[in-house]
């Protein structure tokens, strides 16, 4: 569920033109929909009102700070795989007591970062890991709250990239093991031990793996009390899909409907960290055909290249992409490629689609989530503009990138 449909032909972002917004701030150009990102977020909240929860976003999935802030006013705190994510996340105000902490390779100068922020928890993913938060935490003289990422071994069915949680992925500790992983936790003098985390992939389409998952750890958290350790929260990660093409992904009210009955009888808060499924839909790629030439193959060139838009080169991800303005012309089959000098470097391959003209504008529909975040200044191309719409308004949330910054930081090195 959306906010950019078609009026008179014409593609809108709420009640904006998005030919009038492509002449205003050049393209490409990445457009949100605030009242999409407004009614992502409150579905989720809405769903969990009934039982003690934290919503934290999934910052990697688009970590601008204005979609940062919207969550914030609604009550959202942030999912952060990085000290780079905390600073942000820190710049939009989230509350530190709302913040947990993924990843396989924190740093010490990212622990301490977070240590020295008092986020809620770190989600701590191997032995390693404890030590060394154990020992910055003792040289600041602070205990560190953690949980133990635990890999349930579920296939969440997604794509190989995408998914975390079988036991041949990087991601967390082995579920067998995992309470052997907690009584050493517990020896750790600097560590106090509050939750339990999972996160098995992304783009789920099916709520049976996420199901399966969590009575695995239902059964873990169970062993655990009978061992002595008592959790405050349980973290049940992000992954909820949503509609790229043909796919009919669970609502957050049918996730929750499922998964709340489970834990009724817990004492404890749930922390959900949904990242493609708040800003996915709420986000559009617009550009513009460069030229169109056809040989054996029909192609349409366009201004947006894998550098803005990386799903499709690096998934093979399918992305619904619209005219901005409906005509009557002819189906081809055909590729939409960007100026990058790659053959990997596509928006779609061999798609049946309405025939594009020279200078007209294309939408490619649901990159809110992993198309700006991913994006990079390969071929030396300037990162896209980004920009809100609220309405009939519409604000800058990010300039686009100069060439003057393009090599900041950078020296001409003569010898
Ligand atoms: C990426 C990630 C998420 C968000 O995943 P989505 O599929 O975008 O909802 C949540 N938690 C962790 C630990 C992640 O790495």
């Amino acid at each position: 569920m959306h906010y950019f449909n078609y009026k008179n032909d014409k593609l809108y972002a709420e009640e904006v033109s998005v030919e009038e917004l492509a002449e205003t701030y050049g393209t490409p150009l990445y457009i949100y929909s605030h009242r999409t990102l407004v009614r992502h977020f409150n579905a989720y909240k809405d769903a969990f009102a009934k039982f003690p929860h934290i919503i934290c976003f999934a910052l990697k999935a688009n970590p601008n700070l204005s979609i940062l802030n919207i969550f914030r006013q609604l009550g959202g705190g942030a999912d952060i795989v990085s000290g780079g994510e905390l600073f942000r996340a820190d710049k939009a105000h989230i509350p530190h007591e709302k913040i947990v902490y993924a990843g396989v390779g924190k740093t010490p100068k990212e622990i301490e970062y977070a240590l020295k922020k008092d986020i809620l928890m770190f989600n701590v993913e191997s032995d390693q890991e404890l030590e060394m938060i154990n020992k910055i935490a003792q040289k600041l003289n602070l205990k560190a709250r953690i949980a133990l990422r635990v890999n349930p071994d579920v296939d969440p069915m997604t794509h190989p990239y995408i998914s975390t949680g079988l036991k041949e992925n990087k991601f967390g500790i082995p579920i067998e093991s995992a309470l052997e992983h907690y009584q050493f936790a517990a020896t750790l003098k600097n560590i106090e031990i509050v939750g339990i985390h999972k996160h098995i992939g992304s783009q789920i389409t099916d709520l049976s793996p996420y199901v399966n998952a969590l009575e695995r750890l239902l059964l873990l958290i169970e062993k655990l009390k009978e061992n002595g350790i008592n959790l405050k929260y349980l973290d049940i990660g992000g992954g909820l899909g949503i509609q790229y093409n043909e796919e009919t992904p669970p609502t957050p009210a049918e996730l929750i409907n499922k998964i709340l009955p489970m834990c009724n009888n817990l004492d404890i808060t749930l922390i959900v960290e949904p990242g493609r499924s708040l800003v996915g839909n709420a986000g559009i790629l617009v550009s513009r055909v460069l030229y169109t030439k056809k040989g054996a193959q029909e192609f349409f060139i366009v201004d947006a290249g894998m550098n803005d838009l990386m799903r499709p080169s690096l998934y093979k991800a399918y992305h619904s992409i619209l005219p901005v303005a409906i005509k009557k012309r002819p189906l081809v089959i055909a590729d939409i490629v960007g100026p990058i000098c790659e053959s990997g470097d596509f928006l779609c391959k061999k798609r049946k689609m309405p025939a594009l003209f020279q200078g007209e504008l294309i939408a490619v529909m649901s990159a809110g989530a992993y198309g700006a975040s991913m994006s990079s200044n390969y071929n030396s191309r300037p990162m896209a503009a980004e920009i809100m719409v609220d309405g009939n308004k519409h604000y800058i949330v990010k300039e686009r990138q100069t060439w003057d910054s393009l090599i900041l930081g950078e020296n001409v090195l003569t010898l």
